[in-house]
């Protein structure tokens, strides 16, 4: 019986990833592409970043099909500091961050960034101050260089090339055969995994905004191209308020503050010393019984 239903239950699951790969897509295009002035509240103000801390407060959310997804989500993301965001599939982390940019909001409780509402400020000023870097890499038609300059059209060469340099790219780069001239994107030269996720983490780079947005990447690369994509994302998320959906043991146990989530709440937040510590805690429970939570969130994903 159980067989039986197998491949609906695949198709499901497909039916999800190919949603949430639109999400994705979606988000970083409107994130990098911002009228001015779109949809802004009259006498909306620009969004003044110091810190960059981000401060969730009673947030409740519904996608409009009467099922609450946050349930008075309320967390404190400290500025400068990495947060990571755990917990099983459907617990609302990708909710959270989408909620950031104001890719949706929320029906109640306010989304504070330095104490602004972010709800009070222009769009444009917001996203201005952040990067998104999601689980795929997405190239556009063009070159190597327009692709990384597409994070800020106005940047110079130089500052395409230095955001390429923190992100482990510039040396391949330089390897192809009109270097940073080189065509990519469905009909330019094929990459690696690798090498598209450090020309992505280039392009979210070459923002320089102090708060990112990180999807982490659930497929594993090869381990030579796992570790120079995790020196351009420790460069990236070096110096920056880090909001980051944690597929990675690593990272979440390297993380400032861990944030549980499930079923639409927080139900623990500290560092890992201290929720590891708690006997009878969700963080404690899942880590012990799953060996961590990559295989907690790989194992829903890939099946
Ligand atoms: P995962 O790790 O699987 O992505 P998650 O913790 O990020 O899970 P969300 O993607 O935020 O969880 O999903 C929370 C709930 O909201 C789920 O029940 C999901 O089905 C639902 N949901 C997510 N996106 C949408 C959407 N665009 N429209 C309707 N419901 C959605």
């Amino acid at each position: 019986l159980l067989l039986a239903y197998d491949p609906v239950r695949r198709l499901a699951r497909l039916q999800v990833s190919l949603e949430r790969a639109a999400v994705n897509a979606r988000m970083l295009y409107e994130i990098l592409d911002t009228v001015p002035h779109q949809r802004d509240l009259p006498g909306a103000r620009q969004l003044a970043f110091s810190e960059a801390t981000v401060e969730f407060r009673d947030v409740r959310f519904s996608y409009g099909n009467g099922e609450e997804v946050l349930k008075g989500v309320s967390f404190l993301a400290e500025g400068g500091k990495t947060t990571a965001l755990v917990g099983p599939s459907g617990a609302g982390k990708s909710t959270i961050i989408s909620l950031i940019p104001r890719f949706y909001d929320p029906q109640s409780g306010v989304i504070l960034i330095d104490g602004q509402d972010i709800a009070a400020v222009t769009k444009q000023s917001l996203r201005n101050g952040l990067a998104y870097v999601s689980q795929q890499a997405y190239l556009f038609e063009g070159s190597i260089r327009d692709n990384i300059r597409y994070g800020r059209p106005e940047a110079t060469d130089a500052e395409v090339e230095e955001a390429a340099r923190l992100a482990y790219a510039h040396d391949f780069i330089l390897a192809q055969p009109q270097g940073y001239d080189t065509p990519v994107g469905e009909q330019g030269m094929t990459l690696s995994g690798g090498q598209r996720q450090r020309l992505s983490i280039a392009r979210a780079l070459v923002r320089n905004a102090p708060i990112l947005l990180l999807d982490e990447a659930t497929s594993a690369l090869d381990t030579e191209s796992e570790a120079a994509v995790q020196k351009a994302l420790d460069q990236a998320m070096s110096g920056r308020t880090v909001i980051v959906i944690a597929h990675r043991l690593s990272t979440v146990v390297n993380a400032d503050k861990i944030v549980v989530m499930n079923e639409g709440l927080v139900v623990e937040e500290g560092t890992h010393e201290e929720l590891a510590r708690r006997p009878d805690g969700v963080y404690a429970r899942l880590h012990n019984i799953q060996g961590g939570f990559l295989e907690l969130t790989v194992g829903a994903a890939a099946t």
